[in-house]
């Protein structure tokens, strides 16, 4: 197991002045590894600039085009847990040799690593062993080397070996790019002055970018509305207003009827019509998740139920999830209404 995700390749990484130092510098690592002077290649920047993507596209890219080499991808948190579990169950040799072994070490997040003494010194010495074999070497983190307080001086000082590159919030026309390749890979079709408006309206990370279509692709198909600037308004409008906004019992209902197309006078209703039963045990399926009122005030809110009633509907929305993909993904184009 190479802890690797598939899904983040160069192919699907969008190219801009944001990031084409890391990204070229990634790339020719990925070619040769090991053989450029980019090592340790080390790439920082904030939250959601695809810091994790590009490592991990290396890391693919790698495993693709060499059959000998043993690629290893490891946040710095997974790293340090299973130094923790080494030390306890008396392996540490085993997980030193371990690491010791790979052509590849893509280490994440390495601020992770500030404070923990003994998980640096095991990660120096790691990191020296494979230098010097002349394995290649990645790392992320969330700030340049300067600012990464808390980690030793001698293994900042090898952080600077090699290259270190920055990825930077994108600029507007990678936004662009960005965001008509998201819709590419949705395979829907959205005019150009929607995508315009959401570049021009969501500038901090690419992360919330793709929230962002994620969210305006929900909610059309909620209200069964095309896709237009109207609709993206409304969409970053909700996005920012629900931020803080408590979910009540009363805007569950509303969302469930609307969705359903029934009536929140159904939803209260003695009715046991298919049509209407379902709809009601997913509204009190996620009335218990999102408010903090006791089952028996549910049961009141749905035309005066016990809470037994209410157990009931959850073991049933429960049930339902393991037999049907469908209510998984029901719930989750619900929940997206109150993100
Ligand atoms: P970080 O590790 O820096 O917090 P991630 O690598 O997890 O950020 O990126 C957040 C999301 O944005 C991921 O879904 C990633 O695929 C996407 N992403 C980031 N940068 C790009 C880019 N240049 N092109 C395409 N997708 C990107
Ligand atoms: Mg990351």
């Amino acid at each position: 197991d190479t802890y690797l995700n598939a899904n983040y390749s160069f192919d699907n990484f969008i190219e801009g002045d944001c990031n084409r130092l890391a990204r070229s510098a990634g790339f020719a690592v990925a070619q040769r590894p090991g053989l450029t002077s980019f090592n340790p290649l080390m790439m920082y920047g904030g939250v959601g600039l695809g810091k994790t993507h590009l490592v991990q596209a290396i890391g693919n890219y790698i495993m693709n085009h060499f059959d000998n080499k043993m690629v290893l991808y490891v946040s710095s948190e997974k790293f340090t847990n299973q130094f923790i579990n080494s030390i306890k169950n008396n392996t540490l040799q085993e997980f030193t040799d371990f690491y010791m072994k790979v052509d590849v070490l893509a280490i994440d997040d390495v601020q992770f690593l500030s404070g923990k003494e003994k998980t640096q010194d095991t990660f120096f010495h790691i990191f020296n062993h494979l230098h010097q074999l002349g394995k290649q070497i990645i790392m992320t983190s969330d700030r340049p080397p300067r600012e990464l307080q808390g980690l030793q001086d001698r293994l900042l000082s090898r952080f600077k070996w090699g290259l270190t590159a920055d990825l930077q919030t994108p600029d507007y026309e990678t936004r662009i790019a960005i965001i008509q390749k998201k819709i590419q890979s949705e395979g829907i079709a959205i005019d150009f002055d929607v995508i315009e408006y959401i570049a021009h309206s969501v500038n901090s990370n690419v992360r919330e970018l793709e929230g962002v279509i994620v969210s305006l692709m929900a909610q059309a198909s909620l209200t069964r509305r095309e896709i237009d600037v109207e609709l993206a308004k409304n969409t970053l409008k909700n996005i920012v207003m629900n931020e803080n906004k408590e979910v009540t019992i009363d805007t569950i209902q509303e969302v469930i009827a609307d969705y359903f197309q029934i009536s929140i006078a159904d939803l209260k209703s003695k009715s046991r019509k298919k049509e209407v039963v379902y709809p009601r045990q997913l509204a009190m399926f996620l009335a218990k998740e999102y408010t903090e009122l006791p089952l028996k005030s549910i049961g009141y809110h749905f035309g005066g139920r016990d809470h037994s009633t209410v157990i009931h509907s959850i073991q049933s929305i429960n049930l339902l999830m393991d037999e049907t993909p469908d209510v998984d993904e029901t719930l989750q184009k619900l929940r997206s209404y109150f993100k």
